[in-house]
């Protein structure tokens, strides 16, 4: 406590530490997804990749700089919810125990509800034309993610989702703790989102209760169509909203029941039956 309340007595130690935090979750999480499914088990989850090719190199580097210059967005946010917690606007806590596990329980689950209506609502926005080249077209470079695009947005962009957390704790008390959790699954999520293969079983995406839970393909299919599934955790405002794509549940099934998606069949690069056809259709999409 002591220790956390003389950092927080210094902004920069604050910045740095609150970059680092960011850029380890993410090198630990989008790292062990890339070498897991584009390094060592590559050529045997090759079934259930999404789209047809690997992408290059260069766009993985694009995607990396673009997530290390969010987290210093998110860094600033981090400072500025410091900032208001100082000026005694901002309702954050450190101990758990006067409020009991379970409200830090719920106050977790509240951010993540709350940031899933606001992510849904402000990537809905900035799919607007007039703002979509500014801040969003970044994102939409990469029409065949990989898991290194998870935070790969425009600095506007990066800022918009993280003031979802000063905003949240000016209203509801959260402690650090339930911070980090939501952090966590947020990580998870965008990088299974951008994982470019579906690792769920076969059924989630029609079954009654997971359903309503979004999966790797359903992003993926973002970045394809573009005009389509704008959730991040949860399938509710989509649904809601009707703004799935129409084949997201038929594509799910095909994709995990172990044969190629129509226009999807994944092989190696070079492969002498690299269906070129169907991977110009899957850009031409987006
Ligand atoms: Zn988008
Ligand atoms: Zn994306």
């Amino acid at each position: 406590m002591e220790t956390l309340l003389r950092i927080l007595a210094n902004p920069w130690k604050l910045l740095i530490l609150g970059y680092a935090w960011h850029v380890l979750r993410y090198v630990l999480m989008a790292g062990s997804a890339y070498l897991v499914f584009y390094v060592l088990f590559r050529r045997r989850l090759l079934r259930r990749k999404i789209q047809a090719v690997f992408p290059p190199f260069s766009q993985m580097r694009r995607e990396v700089l673009y997530s290390l210059l969010s987290f210093v967005m998110f860094s600033l946010i981090g400072l500025l919810t410091l900032v208001l917690f100082r000026l005694g606007w901002s309702r954050l806590y450190f101990n758990i125990p006067s409020r009991g596990w379970g409200y830090f329980w719920f106050s977790a689950l509240v951010l993540i509800v709350l940031h899933d209506a606001w992510f849904y609502w402000t990537h809905r926005l900035m799919h607007w034309r007039p703002l979509f080249p500014i801040v969003h077209s970044v994102h939409h470079l990469s029409h065949n993610p990989t898991p290194w695009a998870a935070f790969a947005f425009h600095p506007i962009e990066a800022l918009v989702q993280a003031i979802v957390f000063p905003l949240v704790a000016i209203v509801v008390p959260v402690h650090p703790l339930a911070v980090g959790l939501w952090l966590f699954y947020m990580t998870f999520m965008n990088v299974a989102g951008h994982l470019g293969y579906e690792f769920l079983p076969r059924g989630f995406a029609s079954h009654r209760v997971l359903r309503w839970h979004n999966t790797p393909l359903h992003h993926n299919m973002h970045h394809r169509h573009v005009r389509c599934n704008y959730g991040l955790y949860f399938n509710l405002w989509d649904r809601l909203m009707g703004t799935n794509h129409p084949h997201y549940e038929e594509e799910y099934e095909q994709c995990t029941a172990g044969g190629p998606l129509p226009g999807h069949v994944a092989h190696e690069p070079g492969h002498p039956h690299s269906p070129a056809a169907s991977i110009a259709s899957a850009q031409a999409d987006g």
